[in-house]
């Protein structure tokens, strides 16, 4: 049997629109990495029958419950009472949660009140489980087969609690069956057209693997996941239908499992010892952005510049003003000038540019909202493709990004 957990996070903050639930997206990754497979999430207000109500439902047909939220020391604050009441149990305090409690508060040079120790009580059916990062444990309570966790809503205290200690704890416990998955990236293709292409193999999958297409800005992932007792066997299985599919849409795959676009394209370039520059209007920064949350980005991308106005594009990068006049800053000419002259400006043996309409004013009959180009120069090699994305300006300030990335990686494919 494939171990199953539920996440039930509490807080009145959540479902009033002012937090967001990062808590169980974390956890339900971190769950799925160790193989548990997440049933159900629950988000709640901090009421004592709408906990009471969700711990009797959330518990059916799962081992693992996760609770996040309302175990600070406020009258806000339910969850504790709520346990209590709900394994029908009694506090004791906890003479290490205590000390340690003591301690933080010494450190930091404040009083330590009755209410802070409070927070050492723990439901004497359960324990304690530390909190190294702040004051409130979280608490670990095992019936009937089952283990109940009770974590600060903090997500830092939480995460840490998590991976420091139940993650480990909860992996030797019940974890018998694999839950396994492999990423397929591609980019530059429809999720349909994707789905047309691959529909033969896909129909021949073996009964273990489940395929899903999830779609970004831009690009469309293929997540195939096995579940079973033979993980060795379920990884060579899906290695094989890895192995199959590839030939079919090999010009569209830029990389496997976590790997982002940008960081495939430093890897080529840094295997490559080759450098880039970018010269971007209507991403404004946003491409480089991007390229420079990469670690170790900074092997191979020099720079770029925002030419934003079309005096920039002349001052800077020497776009001649009569070449604008007749073209239009969103033309082909336009973007192949930027990539070439913003490549030897830098010296790179790349140079990338984007110039597009990102609306939602400024489009023509010729050319709408969601028109872009994007150029490209190598010392022997020149290429530009027209674009047209969406009439949303932040999706084609995304897309339009992903788009030059990938015709980087469309490019170096050539040499
Ligand atoms: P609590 O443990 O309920 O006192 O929560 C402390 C703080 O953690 C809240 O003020 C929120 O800012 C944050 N928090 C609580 N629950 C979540 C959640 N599910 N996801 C992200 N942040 C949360
Ligand atoms: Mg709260």
């Amino acid at each position: 049997m494939l171990t199953k957990a539920v996440i039930i996070s509490i807080g009145d903050e959540i479902l009033y629109g002012q937090t967001l639930d990062t808590n169980a997206h974390w956890l339900s990754g971190e769950l799925n990495k160790f193989g548990i497979y997440v049933k159900k999430r629950h988000t709640i207000s901090d009421t004592r029958k709408e906990i009471l109500c969700t711990l009797r439902e959330a518990e059916e047909g799962v081992e693992i419950i996760l609770i996040t939220g309302g175990l600070g020391p406020t009258s806000d604050d339910l969850t504790k009472p709520c346990l209590l009441e709900y394994f029908d149990t009694y506090l004791e305090r906890d003479e290490n949660v205590l000390n340690h409690i003591i301690k933080i508060f010494t450190a930091r040079g404040r009083q330590v009140t009755e209410v802070n120790k409070a927070q050492a009580d723990i439901p004497v059916n359960g324990e304690a489980i530390p909190n190294v990062l702040g004051t409130a444990p979280g608490i670990w309570i095992e019936r009937n087969e089952k283990v109940f966790i009770s974590m600060p809503g903090v997500p830092y205290e939480m995460q840490r609690m998590m991976t420091d200690t139940i993650l480990p704890r909860l992996s030797k416990k019940y974890v018998k069956r694999g839950l396994i998955h492999r990423m397929i990236r591609t980019i530059g293709i429809h999720e349909s057209n994707l789905a047309d292409m691959i529909r033969d193999w896909e129909a021949g999958l073996p009964k273990e693997i489940k395929l899903a297409y999830l779609p970004g800005k831009g690009s469309v992932r293929l997540r195939l996941t096995a579940k079973g007792e033979d993980t060795d066997h379920l990884q060579k299985l899906m290695q094989d239908e890895i192995n199959k599919v590839l030939p079919t849409i090999e010009k569209f795959v830029y990389g496997f499992e976590d790997e982002e676009i940008e960081e495939a394209i430093g890897r080529i370039l840094m295997e490559r010892k080759m450098s880039l520059s970018i010269a971007e209007s209507c991403t404004g920064g946003y491409l480089s952005h991007k390229i420079t949350a990469v670690p170790g980005s900074s092997q191979w991308y020099k720079g770029g510049l925002i030419p934003y106005s079309n005096e920039l594009k002349n001052e800077q990068l020497q776009v001649s003003l009569e070449m604008l006049k007749k073209h239009g800053a969103v033309s082909e000419p336009i973007v192949l000038t930027l990539a070439e002259n913003i490549r030897k400006a830098f010296h790179t043996d790349i140079g990338v540019s984007v110039s597009g309409i990102a609306g939602p004013t400024g489009g023509t009959k010729e050319k709408p909202v969601g028109t872009v180009w994007i150029g490209y120069s190598e010392q022997d090699k020149r290429a530009a493709k027209k674009f047209l994305f969406t009439k949303d300006r932040m999706l084609n300030i995304q897309y339009t990004a992903t788009a030059a990335l990938d015709m980087i990686r469309i490019n170096l494919a050539k040499n």
